[in-house]
């Protein structure tokens, strides 16, 4: 048998192999080449796809170039400007430095490089066979990858469909644009400008105002929450917004953290956020949070990963205090009158003209709430009843209707409602506490369940369509499930790219707001992609977030007649004691524990 025998990796393979980590799909070729751009201090990035990236990508920036003696450098493996020691390896201040990017996207794509250095006459351009050639080009680097993949064609079969590698284009861009207000991003997709994001000035809110509420909807900047924390001594700060309780999402998709600059994804740093909410926002549900985290630079290790997404921190328990804290803070002061929310404070300066096509069709219905909205418990409503707020049968006649009522049903008769959202009711056993609007959520979902069941959920045309706006690769990936949305009641249909009509809603949910529910729905598909649900528990998570967006809510005077039928309601409906978010929707109050809280037992 011959033995194995030992041979230095020809470059082009070494490249390839480095190429397998940093470069997966369009979106990590458009990530690199737009951190090479802010690394070369660009102003201005403009970036063109076509066929998602597969036809070509050219990233241009306004930066300071590479001198025409350094432009094959520039594509050689481990050749970088941007540290030249160990110890810079500590101290990083650029997004990149290790040298790969260029080298591992020629390896696996026709890479031509145009660039003008700052003072130079003349630019200068690499072609894909290597030759080094004049060519005219105003200032900065443009570079331009065509046949993504051609030279590793295994690697064009793990791509996903279209519309998720644009999503993944325009998560990026999305992420870059949100951490560096000061430069403008151009998106041009198959020849249309799909995004310009024009560089923002003036204080916090003015800066990201308009970048948050164009990248991450209104609803969101309506609401949002600043945060600032600060640990002086340490050089430590964190800036930013976060959701106020009332506003939620599916997933934790819409969880931004950037820690000096750079997008990372950091399960601990995550868990932090989700820690300081608490059990005030809805189990299950997650808050939408954009997060500036700064730190000394030799506090975190960014050479963990090779697509640098992932870092580590020198000393994480510490900071995972540190924003547990700053979110506990500024949600402490949600109720306070003092709070302002963000929107309020970016008047001038209107979606529409922050964005070009996201400023598409707005409907006043757009800029209500996300998702359900939770009450804030008081500590105990039993006791602080006021008399108006406790509304008593007051006659006699109700009384003995009562007791009958009482005696045959589980949930027993309504007494009244307290602080407009749970209704006391007297039974067998005691008393019952019901969240009113919980419970409201249940029952619909489990009707839109049985109708579902017998074929086809009973929808209701709405007036005029609803005009949705949408990111375009949300409003294709909604569309093509169109069909299977209309057997549940509600029914899509395409408006424009960025944008999609709803035409009618399940009967059930009365007049619900179908723009923060279609928002919900992208981002239930958006999990369920990810995580292989089932056909059925795909089925219960969209009926449930139909269930969640029902016009019944909290906060709403019942008649004593409405809250019985309610009562009866709950009784008849299975699985009715949790809400669709696993909160209870019926709270027990046995005698035996009324007689304990006043001492008599
Ligand atoms: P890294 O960014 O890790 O240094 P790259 O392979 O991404 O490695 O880039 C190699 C080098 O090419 C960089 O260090 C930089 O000097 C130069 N370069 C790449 N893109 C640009 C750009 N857009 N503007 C100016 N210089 C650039
Ligand atoms: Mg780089």
């Amino acid at each position: 048998m011959s033995l194995p025998v030992i041979a230095r990796l020809p470059d082009a393979l070494a490249n390839q192999i480095a190429a397998g980590e940093v470069i997966e799909r369009p979106a990590s070729v458009v990530k690199e080449l737009v951190e090479n751009a802010l690394d070369a201090g660009a102003r201005h990035i403009r970036i063109e796809t076509s066929a998602q990236g597969l036809g070509h990508i050219a990233v241009q920036d306004d930066g300071h170039g590479i001198p025409p003696d350094q432009l094959p450098l520039a594509l050689e493996r481990h050749a970088t400007s941007k540290i030249t020691t160990t110890a810079d390896l500590f101290h990083i201040h650029t997004f990149g430095f290790r040298g790969e990017a260029l080298p591992s996207i020629a390896s696996v794509a026709r890479l031509t490089l145009t660039s003008r250095a700052t003072g130079s006459e003349q630019a200068w351009q690499i072609t894909p066979d290597g030759i080094l050639q004049p060519a005219a080009f105003s200032q900065g680097t443009r570079i331009e990858v065509a046949d993504l993949f051609y030279a590793t064609p295994a690697r064009r079969k793990f791509l996903k469909s279209d519309r998720t590698e644009q999503r993944a284009v325009h998560d990026v861009l999305l992420k870059m644009a949100l951490a560096h207000p000061a430069v403008t991003f151009t998106l041009i997709e198959d020849g249309a400008e799909v995004w310009h994001i024009p560089a923002a000035q003036g204080d916090f809110l003015q800066t990201y105002g308009p970048r948050l509420a164009a990248l991450l909807g209104p609803d969101f900047s309506h609401a949002a929450l600043p945060l600032h924390a600060e640990r002086t001594e340490e050089g430590i700060s964190l800036h930013g917004f976060i959701s106020p309780p009332t506003v939620h999402a599916a997933t934790n998709r819409q969880q931004y953290l950037f820690v000096n600059g750079r997008p990372v994804k950091d399960r601990s740093l995550l868990a932090a956020i989700k820690q300081g909410y608490g059990d005030v926002i809805p189990h299950g549900r997650h808050p939408l949070a954009v997060l500036f985290l700064t730190l000394p630079a030799d506090e975190v290790d960014v050479n963990v990963h090779p697509a640098k997404s992932e870092v580590r921190f020198r000393n994480g328990n510490h900071l995972f205090g540190f924003i547990y804290a700053a979110i506990r803070q500024t949600l402490a002061g949600t109720s306070a009158a003092t709070t302002v929310p963000v929107a309020s404070q970016i008047t001038p300066n209107p979606i529409g003209s922050a964005l070009g096509s996201f400023g598409s069709p707005q409907i006043p219905s757009a800029t209500s709430q996300i998702t359900c909205t939770t009450p804030q418990i008081p500590p105990n409503p039993l006791f602080q009843a006021t008399p108006q707020q406790l509304r008593k049968a007051d006659n006699g006649e109700i009384n003995e209707i009562n007791q009958h009522v009482i005696d045959d049903h589980p949930l027993g008769a309504a007494v009244g409602q307290i602080g407009n959202t749970y209704i006391l009711a007297e039974t067998p056993q005691g008393a019952v506490l019901v969240d009113q609007h919980a419970a409201h959520e249940r029952i619909i979902y489990q009707r839109l369940k049985a109708q579902f069941g017998q074929g086809r959920v009973a929808s209701q045309p709405l007036l005029l369509p609803a005009i949705v706006p949408l990111p375009a690769a949300d409003a294709a990936t909604l569309l093509t499930y169109c069909s299977d949305l209309e057997k549940m009641g509600l029914v899509i249909e395409s408006y424009s790219p960025t944008a999609v009509a709803v035409t009618a809603l399940p009967a059930l949910l009365g007049e619900a707001n179908p723009a923060p529910l279609i928002r919900d729905l992208v981002e239930d598909f958006q999990e369920v992609k990810s995580s292989r649900n089932t056909l059925n528990q795909w089925l219960e998570r969209v009926l449930s977030t139909f269930a969640c967006h029902h016009s019944i809510r909290a906060h709403r005077r019942l008649s004593l007649n409405e809250m019985n039928d309610l009562l009866r309601q709950i009784e008849t409906t299975p699985d009715c004691l949790t809400c669709n978010h696993g909160r209870p929707t019926v709270v027990q109050l046995p005698l035996l524990e009324l007689e304990k809280l006043f001492e008599r037992k």
